[in-house]
């Protein structure tokens, strides 16, 4: 692609958006209050508000390989802590998605070089559930429920989180796990009961004021 398309894109998506409202960009310049933080995956076919069906202003976004949300990783978590301190979003998603890359990845035993520690976070969400995962025999249905419980282990990830505890005792912020499923286009909640499986751990990563 000629990168000139992308400013006649952008030229003609302007034209369109003055269209309908001609005061939108200026509403837009106004200011954010978005309700959602999406975390999801850099995979250039799933993109955030496309799949949601919402507009720009509407979702906080965060796109890293393979959704993730390391403790240790200051990106995540400084978007977590301006997305739920700051911008008081109501709804935190992780969005995965079946294809992921970087699960697969992370299911060879290639030497990846800088992507290593990356993808070892994953490594790690098999070994929490290695007992399930291996019962499964068929190979793509193994990835297919890696890619669910690496959503489920970063939505625990971001409750473990100072700011999310605190937002919890403050107001009511939801914390959602979905996959996209790329072969059909649906976006699919894997209904994660957060209490049942925190019950006995959660006194681990508890933090008060
Ligand atoms: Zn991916």
């Amino acid at each position: 692609m000629d990168i000139k398309q992308i400013f006649q894109n952008n030229s003609d998506w302007v034209a369109k958006q003055m269209q309908t409202d001609k005061n939108y960009f200026d509403k837009l310049a106004q200011g954010q209050s978005p309700e959602f933080l999406y975390i999801g995956c850099s995979d250039s076919r799933v993109s955030a508000e496309e799949l949601m069906g919402l507009e720009p202003g509407d979702v906080f976004v965060h796109r890293n390989i393979a959704n993730m949300v390391p403790n240790t990783d200051i990106n995540s978590m400084s978007v977590i802590n301006y997305a739920v301190m700051h911008l008081k979003v109501n709804h935190i998603v992780v969005c995965g998605h079946y294809g992921c890359g970087g699960v697969h990845a992370a299911m060879q035993q290639s030497d990846l070089g800088i992507l290593n520690p990356w993808l070892r976070n994953i490594r790690d969400v098999y070994r929490i559930h290695h007992k399930e995962l291996d019962k499964i025999t068929a190979e793509e249905d193994k990835y297919k429920r890696l890619i669910e419980l690496n959503v489920q282990e970063q939505c625990i990830n971001i409750i473990k989180t100072a700011e999310v505890q605190k937002a919890n005792r403050d107001r009511s912020l939801k914390v959602y796990g979905w996959i996209f499923d790329i072969h059909t286009g649906k976006l699919i909640d894997l209904n994660i009961n957060f209490d049942e499986i925190l019950k006995d751990i959660m006194a681990i990563y508890k933090i008060t004021d």
